[in-house]
């Protein structure tokens, strides 16, 4: 039998699989290739990867054969019931020391299982997010890899070679953690996604519906903000969506229903931010502005019905403008606040060692949520790595401090308006709500305390003694 050839072997020839291959193949690997449908499997090598040394296998077997050891297998397959059946068909092919990765969009409890269930047959497993979509995969994404960490050193070199790279050719790819780490990163990376793009969207809104900004003019706006603290991949594309005219010569933006799909991932995040307590408020209206949108029909008809204000703001345009600017960078510095938040709750319930700074660092390059802002952050941490919260951060109380009048100003004239802005609310409310020292809770205790004798603590005795009153007497 012929000496086994490949570097490394990926299954499932979608999108992501084969842009990563055919980086992975720039890079000087020897990648062998699978596909359910194994058709792919020879129209991908007669096409896309013609001229590489891309390998097919047309089985399983036949994959796991062309490997060289400790073999590395990574699946980039429809996230759920695929990842369990392939791993199952994996194994009777692979021996102790060989390593199964996810690159799927995975649920992060469904990695920290499925590393164990690897594990238990003796061989290592490694659930990692891969962000930046097509193009992405295909020049450098961000990659986040967690799992088994005896897999780490045999992955490294192929993951940040092919990953982004920043700030000196420094890799956006470096081991997250133990378990669902890697998967549960990825989850928070398009939960704050969710965010941005909200955000962005309320911005649009308001200059579209409340200062009668054409298409063009909106336009010059985001490729101005892509200059400044903005300056983001999300920014850079709003720019050329604006930009992009459909066959009729008119925007295209404009010829685009108004109703959003959305994958799960921001849900998920919204859900283990509600199981570990912290308050995503902004992902969370993110994740609901979705479904308000696609509510289509319902709003067509409440709009005819339901009354409010004309949706126009007064005042002079420029202004308005810079206003927004800053209420739009204000709510993302919240947005990554309570991203920060989640990750430092979910890393204390699961025991990961989580590298802040080294996270802001993957998602500086290569993926969706891309941008200059997220050095800032990297910074902060570095700086501090034992931060509480971003927003303690001076540099970041600095900037909120100078976005707070525009912010403001944004919300209420937005209000007034009739506009709805549930992402710039919801930060703003946030932000209220952590620098307020006395929040209405007290009352909130005394209520639980009279129907549910659920009991409180008092201001001048020692935290941890609760009390409870007879509120009626009875
Ligand atoms: P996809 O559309 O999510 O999945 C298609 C691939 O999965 C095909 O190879 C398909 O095989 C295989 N597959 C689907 N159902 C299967 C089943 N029941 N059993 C076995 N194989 C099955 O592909 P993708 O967009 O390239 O994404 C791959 C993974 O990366 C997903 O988890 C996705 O969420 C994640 N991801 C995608 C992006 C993106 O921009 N597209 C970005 C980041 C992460 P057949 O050819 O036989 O149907």
């Amino acid at each position: 039998m012929a000496e086994p050839q490949a570097d490394f072997a990926l299954i499932g020839l979608a999108v992501m699989g084969q842009n990563l291959v055919l980086n992975m193949n720039d890079h000087g690997y020897t990648v062998a290739v699978y596909n359910r449908t194994v058709s792919k499997v020879d129209e991908f090598l007669a096409h896309e990867a013609k001229g590489t040394k891309v390998i097919g296998a047309h089985s399983i077997e036949q994959l796991c054969k062309l490997l060289k050891r400790p073999r590395r297998v990574m699946l980039l397959v429809k996230a759920g019931q695929a990842v369990d059946d392939f791993i199952e068909l994996l194994i009777p092919h692979l021996e102790p020391g060989d390593i199964i990765i996810d690159g799927g969009n995975s649920l992060y409890q469904d990695s920290a299982r499925r590393v164990k269930e690897v594990e238990a047959k003796g061989l290592l497993y490694i659930g990692t997010g891969v962000s930046g979509g097509e193009e992405g995969a295909r020049r450098g994404p961000s990659i986040m890899p967690g799992g088994s960490p005896a897999a780490w050193p045999a992955v490294k070199n192929i993951f940040q070679d092919v990953s982004a790279k920043v700030e000196g050719g420094t890799p956006c790819c470096d081991w997250v953690g133990e378990g669902g780490a890697g998967h549960f990163v990825k989850m928070v990376h398009n939960g704050i996604e969710y965010g941005d793009m909200q955000l962005i969207c309320e911005a649009f809104q308001i200059m579209r519906d409340g200062l009668g900004m054409s298409v063009a003019e909106m336009h010059d706006v985001f490729a101005e903000w892509n200059k400044g603290v903005l300056d983001s991949y999300l920014i850079e594309i709003t720019r050329d969506i604006l930009a992009y005219k459909d066959t009729d010569n008119k925007p295209m933006v404009d010829k685009i229903l108004d109703a959003a799909g959305q994958k799960g991932t921001g849900k998920w995040t919204v859900n283990s931010a509600l199981d570990c307590g912290i308050p995503i408020t902004l992902i969370a209206e993110a994740v609901f502005s979705r479904c308000v949108s696609s509510l289509k029909s319902e709003r067509t008809t409440a709009s005819k019905i339901l009354k409010g204000p004309n949706g126009k703001i007064p005042g002079d345009k420029n202004t308005i403008v810079n206003a927004i600017r800053d209420a739009l960078y204000a709510s993302k510095i919240i947005s990554y606040t309570q991203g920060y938040m989640l990750m430092k709750a979910a890393a204390a319930e699961y025991k990961w060692n989580l590298n802040y700074g080294g996270i802001a660092l993957m998602w500086r390059g290569g993926c969706i949520i891309r941008s200059a802002f997220l050095g800032k952050i990297k910074d902060a941490f570095v700086k501090n790595a034992n931060l509480t919260n971003l927003l303690l951060d001076p540099y970041f109380t600095g900037e909120i401090e100078k976005c707070q009048t525009g912010w403001r100003q944004t919300i209420s004239a937005a209000v007034l308006a009739g506009i709805p802005t549930p992402a710039f609310s919801t930060a703003l409310a946030f932000y209220d709500s952590y620098r307020c020292d006395q929040l209405p809770a007290n009352l909130l205790q005394a209520q639980r305390d009279y129907f549910g004798a659920h009991t409180y603590e008092r201001i001048d005795t020692p935290r941890g003694q609760f009390h409870h009153t007879n509120w009626t007497g009875r």
